[in-house]
């Protein structure tokens, strides 16, 4: 059988090897490089009898160095890489299969490995496969073991049923986000990418991965109108690979039609969270060192829950991250040295029109981020 596969520009599919009765297993293996990264793709369809976890080995022709990995525990020495299923996708009948994704960098060529081996037994050849790993002989348990709930697929958590935007974009069709979702590269585009993935996700398979590169012109955002205000209260989960830069970037705009259709910015500077406002360049906190020192840095590689409210009535704003309210994120409306002092020199009283989720730099700062499980509605939709 032959996976009709779909090929996009910059992408290269292969499927190794030609897959046979016995084979352990197949590999389809898509990537998706620039000039010294890349992110790979990888379906493992098992060939063999049903299994319990797997790993999948293989080893790199080139100087290939596996970065980050998400639905797999990816491990490498040398040249040689072994990913590991994670709870939720190590079960595999015969003729199933898992998908995982990493990201790498390398020079020179981004060969596809031409050999596999899964729970140790090589795909090419014809030889019976094992399954699964062996579990070690141990002595009963003196307390029962608490039996997990196992689900093949998570189920969509986007706790949002009905906020004005629920939306964990596994509606998306297509290659780049629809819908109500429309990407936007104001005023100049250049290098930065807005995408549907369909191998990381929050919740469900489906998320927004935005790359984002360093200059103002590589911005790039995915965006949806706001519902009437006048209270917004917005929660997303956003998993990214690279800290906050020291200089300013943006990961979420909002036109703000009371302030000359300027935005109001949440993203980062010297490492931490902040919002900025466009009209005046104010930040919340203050940049100093203990206005910075009450935000938070947004932590990576794992996914983070992001609300914050913003109050169309008084300014007011509330962040929290990861449930937490974060005091450098919270102008209350009383002035606070080295946070809202700043914010609270001019009477703001927004009226947000849209949501973009994406990736603006103003210097430095490059990164890849994915979005998903957005809502918005007027009360806290909680994580
Ligand atoms: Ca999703």
């Amino acid at each position: 059988m032959v996976a009709a596969v779909l090929v996009a520009a910059g992408m290269t599919v292969m499927q190794a090897p030609a897959a046979s009765a016995a084979a352990a297993c197949s590999v389809q293996w898509t990537t998706n490089q620039w000039s010294t990264g890349f992110t790979a793709e990888v379906q493992v369809t098992n060939g063999g009898a049903p299994v319990t976890s797997w790993t999948l080995s293989w080893t790199f022709a080139g100087d290939q160095r596996v970065t980050n990995a998400w639905n797999a525990t990816v491990t490498q020495s040398g040249k040689a890489v072994s990913a590991a299923s994670v709870g939720w996708n190590g079960s595999l009948a015969t003729g199933a299969s898992a998908r995982f994704g990493f990201q790498g960098t390398f020079s020179g060529a981004n060969a596809t490995p031409s050999e596999f081996s899964f729970n140790g037994v090589s795909c090419s050849g014809s030889g019976t496969p094992t399954s699964p790993t062996p579990t070690p002989t141990t002595p009963a348990p003196t307390t029962p073991t608490p039996t997990p709930t196992v689900t093949t697929s998570p189920p969509p958590q986007q706790g949002c049923a009905s906020a004005a935007i629920c939306d964990g974009f596994e509606t998306q069709t297509g290659a780049t986000p629809g819908g109500a979702w429309a990407v936007s590269t104001p005023d100049c585009s250049g290098a930065g990418t807005a995408a549907i993935d369909r191998t990381v996700a929050h919740s469900g398979s489906t998320s927004l991965r935005i790359n984002g590169a360093a200059g103002y012109c590589n911005h790039v955002f995915a965006g949806t109108p706001l519902p009437a205000g006048p209270v917004w209260h917005v929660r997303y989960w956003v998993r990214h690979t690279t800290a906050l830069p020291a200089s300013h970037v943006t990961t979420v705009a909002m036109r703000d039609s009371a302030d000359g259709n300027r935005d109001l910015r949440f993203g980062g500077q010297n490492g931490a969270l902040q919002f900025n406002r466009a009209s005046d360049d104010a930040t919340l906190p203050e940049q100093s060192p203990a206005g910075v020192a009450q935000s938070a840095p947004l932590p990576v590689n794992t996914w983070n829950c992001v609300e914050f409210k913003v109050d169309g009535r008084d300014g007011t704003i509330e962040t929290w991250l990861n449930g937490t309210s974060v005091p450098g994120l919270r102008n209350d409306g009383v002035p606070t040295h080295d946070v809202d002092g700043q914010w609270l020199n001019r009477t703001w009283r927004p009226a947000l029109t849209d949501l973009r989720l994406g990736w603006e730099s103003y210097g430095e700062g490059a990164d890849t981020l994915w979005y998903d499980d957005v809502a918005v509605s007027s009360q806290r939709n909680g994580c």
